[in-house]
């Protein structure tokens, strides 16, 4: 099992809680970059063994672990019970739109507010490794890098602008993308359909829920989405919010508002909001 992030731009492996510079411990310079280190994740094991016998320890904040993904794709209404609290009914196929890579920013940033109506959307982001076209769902675990916890922060006047609205933009602000704090290999879950995920927002818990309660769950959107498009390392899917959101509260961010996010095995996110 391995746990991968960036540190000064640079990959960095965590190991009982220590951060270490891969590049150096594998001595392989090319693994610096965190787009080449995910490609590579089947190697990412034994560099993680062999911090243990020579590290090479780094600090510093933590990055974006997944900084420059070719496809951002997120998912809408694919938790039951946040379709039903946002009155829409479930849907045929994945609703699938795109955050794009501008807006991710690392577990600790900003979030830049654009408005009185920006909302809080805790997720599960999955990191593709291997590449490929029609994915089975049997093999799609096996194309993941690892898992890593995002949030899908959602302007709803520009989300909801028009008809038929069109969401990526309004889900594209500078910041509205935090994930980390590290991805995580799929083997350190015991299982990997079944993550508990939380957000609470100034102290108070607003979203718990586990992947158990999607409607599509991870397989399912790798093998749909790879017979669309063909997916490559480092493209990363934002799997769907539960219920919870701002939106279905009356409730929405205001600067000085900490937004705590977490996960089963991942960890946590934390992000306060800012006037632009
Ligand atoms: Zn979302």
């Amino acid at each position: 099992m391995f746990r991968l992030t960036t540190i000064n731009n640079r990959s960095a492996i965590e190991v009982d809680g220590v951060f270490h510079d891969l590049a150096k411990v594998v001595g392989d310079e090319s693994l610096a970059d965190p787009m080449n280190a995910i490609a590579r994740f089947s190697e990412l094991h034994s560099a993680s063994d062999k911090v243990r016998s020579s590290g090479s320890p780094v600090s510093g904040p933590i990055g974006v672990c997944v900084p420059n993904p070719k496809k951002v794709f997120a998912i809408g209404l694919n938790y039951r019970s946040h379709a039903s609290e946002s009155a829409m009914e479930v849907p045929p196929a994945p609703l699938t739109f795109t955050k794009f890579p501008s807006c991710l920013v690392g577990p600790n940033d900003d979030v830049v507010l654009s408005g009185p109506l920006v909302d809080w959307e805790v997720e599960i982001v999955v990191v593709i490794g291997k590449g490929g076209k029609n994915i089975a769902e049997s093999s799609s675990w096996k194309h993941v890098a690892g898992i890593t916890l995002g949030q899908d922060i959602s302007d709803r006047a520009v989300q909801m602008t028009g008809q038929p609205p069109q969401f990526s933009l309004g889900k594209s602000f500078d910041t509205f993308g935090p994930i980390g704090p590290v991805i995580v290999s799929v083997d350190a879950f015991s299982n990997p359909d079944d993550i508990g995920i939380w957000c609470d927002v100034a102290g108070q818990r607003m979203q718990e829920a586990r992947t158990t309660d999607l409607i599509f769950n991870i397989p399912f959107l790798i093998s749909y989405l790879s017979s669309i498009c063909t997916l490559e390392p480092g493209d990363i899917i934002f799997t769907g919010t539960p219920d919870g959101v701002g939106a279905a509260r009356g409730q929405f961010l205001k600067a000085g508002d900490v937004i705590d996010s977490g996960a089963d095995v991942i960890g946590t996110l934390r992000n306060v909001c800012v006037e632009k």
